[in-house]
């Protein structure tokens, strides 16, 4: 299982935009997408020299600009053609202004279709781009946006066959958090099982002061019932203390 942090910016949007994406009927894979996108953890060149892991950020159809993730997804320039063809060029306006989460919680007025097929389209993009990095192969505009087309059809009617209207999760309400006593660490967790067979893990580790230290979510593919979730929720949260050495902390459940 993979952790996806979230570092800086404001936690109300990394809360809203989790929300946003897993009320969001695409599929699993496409949610777990987005949330690398939302955590700016997509493998691009940038984040990869960034680590260490590698020499070269430039991006890699040669534009001469470093690879970040919105240079990845919207910035390059033939893209900006295929979001506008795409009908979705309200998610590039959008994109070139701020972090993500922020960007996806802007988008939380847009039509549902519109953002369904923006998520599509920018998972075709990604992996399009991973087409030509590590097979060299390139696929012309005007056929991605038909696999998107055909994409977001598909996604339409495994829907409607598939999943019935499901509760959002259940929201921390900041009116009635209650800040632990000094020098020790709260961790509020958080569980979702709106898809079938996947989980949604989510912790949120406050000081006394209540200022967010960092939150972090995960999804698995599991069938846990809600008490195992929960469990597993907790679980998580207790290794995130150790693994933060945080010398004294409280989980609470918002299960
Ligand atoms: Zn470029």
């Amino acid at each position: 299982m993979a952790f996806m942090l979230w570092k800086g910016g404001d936690l109300d949007n990394f809360h809203q935009a989790w929300v946003d994406i897993w009320s969001m009927e695409v599929s699993p894979k496409v949610k777990h997408f987005l949330w690398r996108v939302c955590t700016n953890t997509l493998s691009v060149r940038g984040l990869l020299k960034h680590r260490h892991l590698s020499d070269d950020d430039t991006c890699p159809p040669g534009c001469g600009d470093v690879e970040s993730q919105s240079h990845a997804i919207f910035g390059y320039p033939l893209l900006r053609e295929i979001w506008f063809d795409s009908g979705c060029e309200c998610f590039w306006n959008i994109a070139n202004v701020g972090p993500m989460s922020e960007a996806l919680v802007n988008m939380h007025g847009m039509d549902m279709g519109v953002r369904i097929k923006g998520a599509f389209l920018a998972w075709v993009l990604w992996n399009e781009r991973n087409s030509l990095v590590f097979k060299d192969n390139i696929t012309p505009p005007v056929i991605l946006l038909e696999r998107v087309n055909r994409l977001v059809e598909e996604n339409g009617a495994y829907y409607k066959r598939i999943y019935p209207l499901w509760a959002p999760l259940a929201n921390v309400n900041p009116h009635t958090w209650v800040a632990p006593p000094p020098r020790i660490t709260k961790l509020n967790v958080d569980a979702s099982l709106a898809i079938e067979g996947w989980v949604g893990l989510g912790v949120v580790v406050r000081d006394s002061a209540g200022i967010v230290l960092f939150a972090a979510i995960c999804s698995v593919r599991s069938y846990w019932s809600a008490e195992i979730a929960e469990a597993k929720a907790i679980e998580m949260a207790i290794r995130f203390g150790k693994h933060y050495a945080l010398q004294e902390i409280i989980v609470e459940s918002d299960c």
